[in-house]
């Protein structure tokens, strides 16, 4: 797909495909390199992280599993709240496990810094962070974010597994939405 398919309904390409590739590249270099010896947990949340999930998964080259969990977190219009419910949990078992999460994009940071909480209570060995986007907000939140693929402005996107009203995730790129489609 490319931008002429939706292109009604964007105002603009944030991140290319081409970017989100070798961004990707990037990370997966150094969490291969971080966790040298240790078999991962990767642990996707539904549904934003299924791309970033695909394929940062494929780029890693040591022994990994993956486990996903949804979770509905309550707020007031777009914001979340931090008050979170798991809608399905991990299949696995945390103790001792080295866990590495990873997201679309932190912006409250308060889903992840709920989720961080909840899985250091189930005594894994380690719980980090790999996230594709970061908006400026997330730095309120002391969540310690290990892997960043880009730090973008405050600006609502869609794309590579993020949705508005469940459409968008499809797209190969991180593009923003044009204003009739919010209307
Ligand atoms: P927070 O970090 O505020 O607790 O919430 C993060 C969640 O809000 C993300 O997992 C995502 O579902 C949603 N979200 C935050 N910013 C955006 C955005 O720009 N676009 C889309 N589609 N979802 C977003």
């Amino acid at each position: 797909m490319d931008k002429s398919d939706v292109a009604g309904d964007l105002a603009d390409i944030l991140i290319t495909e081409e970017q989100i590739g070798t961004r990707l590249d990037e990370m997966a270099a150094q969490i291969d390199a971080d966790y040298a010896g240790k078999d991962v947990l990767l642990v996707g949340v539904l549904k934003g992280a299924v791309m970033v999930m695909a394929d940062l998964s494929r780029r890693l080259h040591h022994p990994l599993e993956m486990d996903w969990m949804a979770v509905s977190s309550y707020g007031s219009g777009t914001k979340s709240s931090g008050v979170v419910r798991i809608l399905k949990d991990l299949d696995s078992d945390l103790t001792g496990r080295d866990v590495l999460i990873a997201e679309d994009i932190i912006d409250s940071g308060l889903t992840l810094s709920w989720l961080v909480q909840n899985l250091r209570s189930r005594g894994p060995a380690s719980v980090e962070i790999a996230t594709l986007l970061r908006k400026p907000d997330a730095a309120k939140v002391d969540v310690d974010v290990r892997y960043v693929g880009f730090d973008i402005p405050n600006e609502f996107v869609v794309g590579y597994g993020l949705d508005y009203a469940e459409k968008y995730r499809n797209l190969p790129f991180i593009g923003t939405l044009a204003p009739h489609v919010y209307s």
